[in-house]
């Protein structure tokens, strides 16, 4: 299912309605690559849905609370959730244009878990990764 669809159904069980403004920033999340809440007022007033920055900080925060975006690690710019379950979300970034795609590995996230053995004196309760690299694109 689109992720807009997704994140609306999401929002209206959270008992949030669905302002043309949120529909606006939906749709936007769903199109283009990761943007901060500076660059998705600008895009958002292009496209004549007019509003005004706090409000967007506001609505961003929102989705940020509710699981439906993940901030870009060490960047403002949100993309957009992949998964509707409560596990792991971490992503690969294009470095070059921006773009970033949700993955999955067991794997990864038995490695980790197998690592809070090694941090004596410390309760581990979580974990940020990212991986970094060339989208299709931008390696074309
Ligand atoms: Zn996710
Ligand atoms: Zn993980
Ligand atoms: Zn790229």
């Amino acid at each position: 299912m689109r992720f807009s669809v997704q994140a609306e159904e999401a929002l209206r069980r959270g008992g949030r309605r669905i302002t043309p403004m949120r529909r606006a920033l939906l749709l936007l999340l769903e199109e283009k690559k990761p943007l901060g809440p500076r660059e998705l007022h600008r895009e958002l007033r292009r496209r004549g849905v007019l509003v005004d920055r706090v409000s967007v900080y506001r609505n961003v925060a929102t989705l940020l609370s509710l699981g439906l975006v993940h901030r870009v690690l060490g960047s403002t710019a949100v993309r957009p959730c992949a998964q509707r379950s409560p596990s792991c979300h971490h992503a690969i970034v294009c470095t070059s244009c921006g773009a970033a795609r949700e993955f999955r590995s067991g794997a990864v996230e038995k490695a980790l878990a197998a690592l809070r053995v090694r941090a004596p004196g410390f309760v581990v309760q979580g974990h940020l990764l990212e991986l970094r690299g060339l989208c299709q694109r931008c390696t074309a």
